[in-house]
């Protein structure tokens, strides 16, 4: 494994991170208390080639899952829930189309969305299926031309603010459990479509929206992949999807943790900084250690996507051994801060909420111990 990180690739975290001093902190505060992050954000994060891919002379080229870790990462320690729209758009929207539209969706959808011209989302989960995505209930009746769409998407990030949406739909009913379900790209300003932005406390201030389709005509042209196998297309998304997630939660665990250590160097108590009590500074030593082996399991599972290996297995346990770091990390730091940290402005308010969250995005922790269980058992020769 090679651990050194290419010079282009903190070229570009470096730029990002100048990027985002100027376009993105200035604006926090204000797209927090109105709870909307502004579109021309994703138009300038294209422009600057922050939305998963590069120019490669004239042609777009799909960034490395390292590099775009390395910039969702460093998004996460400032804003989490604007980490989270714009993964969405890169990891889910984008990603779907990229991995299963035929050549002629690509072509319509991959540069506009590159450019953050178009925005991609992706509606799988119901209100009677979520973890158990084989079981969802919206109906895709073939017509003349199309297919006729019905049922409710129950949380779809970025539902409100994205022009299409990947939605999976149950179109054989009578096939085999894993074979119902088909995927299909829905303009969301379609007659039938009804979208109510949900008031949601974590990953402020991406929406989290519920998307009601009732009779919606899609064209057969906005079918994506192959009939009968949207069940597994919309995990093979996740699945590739789980790494980016995992580069998030770092990110909210390590803004988490710098935060909490700048207080606790600052704060006087009975006469000594919080961060001279040993009790704080073994805290600080195991979540700093904690941070690095979690970092390191990241970048192996880039290593083992980007080299074309079998990356389900870390994708997963990076997954969730980020999700519990942010989880712990994000109460402590908040801790430190004393009753400071309960007022919504504040800025280590964010942080175990936005872990708390990082749980349900591309599988809760015990659908990662399912998958980590299945694919360990391989590994024994199961
Ligand atoms: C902020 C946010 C953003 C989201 N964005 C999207 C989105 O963009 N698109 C989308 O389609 N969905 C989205 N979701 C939905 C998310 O994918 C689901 O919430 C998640 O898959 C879990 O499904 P559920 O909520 O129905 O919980 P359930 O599946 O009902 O799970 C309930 C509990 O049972 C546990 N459990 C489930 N299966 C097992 C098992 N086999 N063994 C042991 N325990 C089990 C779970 O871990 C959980 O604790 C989002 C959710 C949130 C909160």
């Amino acid at each position: 494994m090679d651990f050194h990180i290419p010079t282009e690739y903190i070229d570009d975290l470096d730029r990002f991170k100048s990027f985002l001093s100027k376009r993105l902190t200035p604006n926090i505060s204000s797209w927090y208390s109105e709870g909307k992050i502004p579109r021309h954000f994703f138009g300038e994060l294209g422009e600057e080639r922050f939305l998963g891919f590069d120019n490669d002379n004239g042609s777009l080229k799909e960034q490395p899952v390292l590099k775009q870790s390395l910039l969702m990462e460093q998004l996460g320690t400032i804003s989490p829930g604007v980490g989270v729209a714009v993964l969405v758009q890169i990891s889910l929207g984008t990603k779907g189309v990229l991995l299963f539209g035929n050549e002629e969706q690509k072509g319509r959808l991959i540069p506009p969305a590159s450019r953050g011209e178009v925005l991609l989302c992706v509606g799988n989960t119901e209100p009677s299926a979520g973890s158990d995505v084989a079981s969802l209930g919206a109906t895709a009746a073939k017509v003349d031309g199309g297919w006729v769409l019905d049922g409710t998407k129950s949380y779809v990030t970025n539902g409100y603010i994205s022009d299409y949406a990947l939605i999976t739909a149950v179109s054989d009913a009578d096939a085999p459990r894993n074979n119902r379900i088909s995927m299909f790209l829905v303009d969301l300003s379609a007659e039938g479509i009804t979208r109510t932005p949900l008031n949601k406390k974590v990953w402020i201030p991406s929406d989290l929206t519920r998307i009601q389709l009732r009779k919606v005509f899609v064209p057969d042209r906005d079918l994506i992949g192959e009939k009968g196998r949207g069940f597994q297309q919309v995990l093979e998304i996740f699945t590739n999807s789980r790494i980016t997630i995992s580069a998030l939660t770092l990110g909210t665990a390590a803004g988490a943790f710098q935060n909490g250590l700048d207080h606790a160097k600052k704060r006087s108590i009975f006469g000594q900084k919080v961060i001279d009590f040993q009790a704080k500074s073994f805290e600080a030593a195991d979540f700093y250690a904690r941070l690095e082996a979690a970092r390191l399991a990241l970048l192996k599972t880039c290593w083992e996507k980007d080299s074309g290996g079998d990356f389900r297995l870390g994708a997963s346990i990076v997954k969730y051994l980020t999700v519990d770091l942010a989880r712990e990390i994000g109460i402590w730091a908040a801790d430190l801060f004393g009753a400071a940290s309960v007022v919504f402005d504040h800025p280590v308010h964010k942080f175990p909420m936005d872990a708390w969250a990082a749980s349900l995005g591309e599988g809760t922790q015990d659908v990662q111990k399912l998958i980590i269980f299945r694919e360990m058992m391989k590994r024994d020769g199961h």
